[in-house]
């Protein structure tokens, strides 16, 4: 399929961006845009290799969009010369609403709207992005491309937490997943790397950059996976815990935590970062490999958290082809991948190759021995690709 597809990253106060020819798959653009809003903004804009920085005082999404065209018109390629395919926006919540890529109009919109209680931080930053999009391109089709939707196939026993009806059906809690465009890309080019059709392929994917989740894959779908209601649960990250005990709002409140104060430490001061005061996982590695006894434990307890998750998806899953890492740390930190899979021989055929695993080797690559009955597999994610894809394929349908 040909076509150029713009793709919109939107967060509170930043604008990500990815001009992609879905043909050749190939990025001929990409910028960011932080700290709108603030008194200073600042700009990037990265074409044929060189990186176009500016600074500005941006009010809004808007007043960003704008820049963003103005960086596209003045360094290329221009968007007003140029015919897009479509525009494929991020969006991290869809509910149960939307178990596909969907192209967006005015109900679409309102849909989005209504599950910002779900996601009261992210859903309202994808919003501005797509109506800032749509005022500029109104005949260029408009897709949302959601975290969720790929974890639309979870089985009712993996998605019911064992809660009361009215909170399960009233609030819409249940666990709804996310990375989902990630753990899809991930598992079908695990598949294909094994020569293994899709169908018959079973993969456990850990997307391991500041975020953190694991999915089980069977046969292409979803079938379970580590983050619940919200990106919280699951494995432990850079500054969020994973999962914990329920009673801790209730046993920090009676310590006069309030719940604002509970919510910002768990998004934020949490994971890694609570333990040794850092989420960059390289400084972490360095303390560790130094002796400090904070990054140490640090280290110890997400591995742990990654190998119960590991032993809980091969019982989900009864029969496991393969085990992908992405992402920052799953593409980039032999310590934490060798960490993860230690002890997994003997009951789960995993067998890592240690010196394929400490080669630095970039791009898709195997780092199990020839022996291991379950490949393991290092698989550099492409978020933006596969939501250009996407894209391209609801505006041709
Ligand atoms: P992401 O969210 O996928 O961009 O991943 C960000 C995380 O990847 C951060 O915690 C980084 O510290 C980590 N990371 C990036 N490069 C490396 C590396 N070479 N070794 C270890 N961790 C890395």
């Amino acid at each position: 399929m040909n076509g150029l597809v713009l793709v919109i990253n939107a967060g509170s106060s930043s604008l990500k961006y990815d001009l992609i020819d879905v043909g050749s798959a190939e990025s001929l653009a990409s910028g960011l845009v932080e700290r709108i809003g603030e008194a200073s903004s600042l700009a990037r804009h990265s074409v044929d290799g060189q990186d176009h920085r500016q600074e500005a005082s941006l009010a809004d999404h808007g007043a960003a969009f704008e820049l963003v065209l103005a960086a596209f018109g003045e360094h290329g390629p221009d968007l007003g010369e140029i015919e897009l395919l479509a525009v494929g926006h991020r969006v991290v919540h869809g509910g149960a609403d939307f178990s596909e890529p969907t192209r967006i109009d005015d109900d679409v919109e309102a849909t989005i709207e209504r599950l910002i209680p779900l996601a009261p931080l992210h859903n309202p930053a994808n919003l501005k992005g797509i109506r800032v999009a749509r005022a500029h391109f109104p005949d260029v089709p408009q897709v949302a491309v959601f975290d969720t939707a790929f974890h639309q196939t979870l089985p009712p026993r993996a998605y019911t937490y064992a809660i009361k009806r009215d909170w399960r059906e009233d609030h819409r809690v249940r666990r709804y997943g996310f990375h989902g465009t990630s753990h899809s890309y991930v598992s079908r080019r695990a598949a294909e790397l094994l020569g293994l059709a899709v169908e018959d392929a079973n993969v456990i994917v850990l997307h391991l950059g500041n975020g953190a989740s694991a999915t089980a894959v069977a046969g292409g779908r979803s079938v379970d996976t580590s983050m619940g209601l919200s990106p919280l649960e699951g494995l432990v990250m850079g500054t969020r815990p994973g999962d914990l005990d329920p009673s801790l709002p209730a046993h920090l409140s009676r310590a006069g935590i309030s719940l604002e104060e509970y919510d910002r430490a768990l998004n934020k001061e949490s994971g890694v970062k609570g333990l040794a005061g850092t989420n960059d996982f390289r400084e972490l590695q360095e303390r560790a490999d130094a002796g400090d006894r904070d990054a140490c434990l640090a280290l110890d307890v997400v591995a742990h958290r990654l190998r119960k998750y590991i032993g809980a998806y091969a019982a989900v899953l009864g029969r496991v082809d393969a085990v992908a890492f992405t992402a920052g740390i799953g593409e980039h930190s032999p310590p934490v991948r060798a960490a993860a899979l230690q002890g997994l021989t003997e009951l789960f055929g995993i067998e890592l190759d240690e010196a394929a695993n400490a080669a630095a080797t970039s791009g898709e690559h195997r780092i199990s021995t020839d022996s291991s009955r379950v490949a393991v597999l290092v698989v550099p994610t492409e978020e933006e690709l596969e939501i250009a894809r996407e894209a391209a394929a609801v505006a041709t349908s």
